[in-house]
């Protein structure tokens, strides 16, 4: 850490002092998209556009990055950089395509202009870690933070994958509206989907066990607990029937 340059230091530090303000602001005023999109907020992009725009940093960006590191082509930083662009080759340029949306839906310019400048920052911060500041010598694939950081990477994308395509079978073609989701952890919570994110990132940071992944990680909380919890009181207040025992993002906790 004490080789990263100027510029890395002072990222890390702003993404980590940002992460409470942005979990302090979002509790109280919820992201503008989606079911929480009705506030007026300035231009919009079509949703599947404002999806590719705001999420390509993290696998064009990210991969630059990387591939310009010393370390690039060793082994560990090769498998840590795979883990990386699966999940976000897939959220940048598939996601977007599967999303059932209405042809009219739209996102706001702002969300995806603050989503783009942090993909920018976190693809530099863990591209340039992983590849050039960090010390991943082949002993690191025996390593148990190793093997843990993937285990929980792997339930987590497991998890974020599966939630994401069960709300996708609730729309047919054409629909918008909201149905009660069923099935795997809808079970125990309303946004399984950010539970697996969370925990991704989190296995992320364990595997790398740097800064940047778990600024990475603090910030994606951050964002997506305040999400979760304005989408469970959502959902109790649409839906009479809501399932009682369903917590918002972590089973039996919250
Ligand atoms: P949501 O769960 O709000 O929505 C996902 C999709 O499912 C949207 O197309 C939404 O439609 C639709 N949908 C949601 N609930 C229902 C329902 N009850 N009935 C029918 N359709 C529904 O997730 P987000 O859009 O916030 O996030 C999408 C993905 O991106 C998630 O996997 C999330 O983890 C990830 N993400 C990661 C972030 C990070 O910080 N790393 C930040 C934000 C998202 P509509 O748009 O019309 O509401």
């Amino acid at each position: 850490m004490s080789e990263a340059s100027t510029l890395f230091k002072v990222l890390l530090s702003v993404v980590l002092i940002a992460a409470p303000a942005v979990a302090f602001s979002l509790l109280y005023r919820t992201a503008p998209y989606g079911r929480h999109g009705a506030r007026r907020v300035g231009p919009t992009l079509s949703t599947r556009m404002g999806w590719v725009v705001m999420e390509c940093p993290s696998a064009l960006a990210f991969a630059h990055f990387f591939f310009r590191g010393p370390n690039s082509l060793d082994a560990v930083p090769l498998v840590l950089a795979t883990l990386w662009l699966l999940h976000y080759v897939h959220r940048s340029f598939v996601y977007p395509l599967e999303m059932r949306v209405g042809a009219n839906a739209t996102i706001p310019v702002a969300i995806v202009s603050m989503g783009f400048i942090f993909n920018m920052i976190n693809s530099y911060l863990n591209g340039t870690w992983v590849s050039t500041y960090g010390s991943y010598p082949s002993s690191w694939f025996d390593d148990p933070r190793f093997f843990i950081g993937v285990v929980v990477f792997a339930a987590g994308f497991f998890i974020n994958r599966q939630s994401d395509a069960i709300l996708r079978t609730l729309r047919g073609p054409g629909e918008t509206g909201y149905k009660i989701p069923e099935g795997g952890m809808y079970a125990f919570v309303s946004c399984p989907n950010y539970l697996g994110e969370v925990m991704i990132w989190t296995g992320w940071a364990i595997a790398t066990w740097s800064l940047a992944g778990l600024s990475f990680a603090v910030f994606t909380a951050a964002n997506l607990v305040p999400r979760a919890l304005a989408n469970h009181r959502w959902y109790r207040d649409t839906f009479p029937d809501y399932p009682r025992t369903r917590r918002a993002v972590i089973p039996w906790l919250l």
